[in-house]
């Protein structure tokens, strides 16, 4: 998606540690416009994938997942952090190291949202090293529903998350790949 690489471009900010800082369109102020562009592009790739649900982590994911459900009409669920492994047996629940923080933390979603049948999209904010990914698609393993892909706004491709889960057979969108961004200088895969 052009459009995406162009607001990297102008508005991202390299970070050291390979973190890309998105705030100004996406992680804490969000260009509401732009927003919807994002929820159209991932509904257009999902079209006729008969997706039933779409599942994302709180919280930046779930401005990107609202959007694209409002345009797939379907219901938009998001796993809660809980930062310990005290959960009951209502829900689902699995555990996820956080690129950003660089902890542990379980991803908890109820039982109630996520049932066999669903037909699930995955979507984040980024994609990195797989962890977040690969934990909501534990949590879609769990509830016994099924895979329909996942989406994300961007991919770090010089992290190995993506390319591990498509070797998987998984299918992953990126809107916009980036291949790196060594001394601040951000590169795409086209
Ligand atoms: P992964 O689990 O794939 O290693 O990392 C993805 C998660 O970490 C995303 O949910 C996202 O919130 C966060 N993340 C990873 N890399 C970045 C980054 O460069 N910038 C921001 N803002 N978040 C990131």
């Amino acid at each position: 998606m052009r459009e995406m690489e162009e607001k990297i471009l102008t508005e991202g900010k390299v970070l050291p540690g390979g973190i890309l800082k998105v705030g100004n369109f996406l992680n804490q102020q969000i260009d509401s416009v732009f927003l919807r562009e994002i929820g159209e592009e991932i509904a257009k790739l999902y079209a006729g994938s008969r997706v039933t649900k779409i599942l994302t982590i709180e919280s930046s994911g779930i401005a990107i997942a609202a959007a694209a459900g409002m345009i797939m009409k379907v219901p938009v669920v998001f796993a809660k952090k809980h930062r310990t492994s005290n959960v009951d047996g209502e829900v689902y629940a699995t555990s996820v190291h956080s690129f950003t923080h660089g902890n542990d933390y379980q991803a908890v979603v109820s039982r109630d949202y996520l049932t066999r049948g669903d037909r699930v999209l995955l979507v984040d904010d980024f994609l990195a090293n797989g962890n977040a990914l690969r934990g909501l698609i534990d949590l879609v393993r769990q509830a016994d529903a099924e895979l329909a892909g996942a989406a994300v706004a961007i991919e770090k491709c010089f992290q190995q998350g993506g390319d591990e889960l498509r070797e998987k057979g998984i299918r992953v969108e990126s809107l916009a790949m980036i291949e790196s961004m060594s001394d601040g200088v951000i590169k795409f895969r086209r």
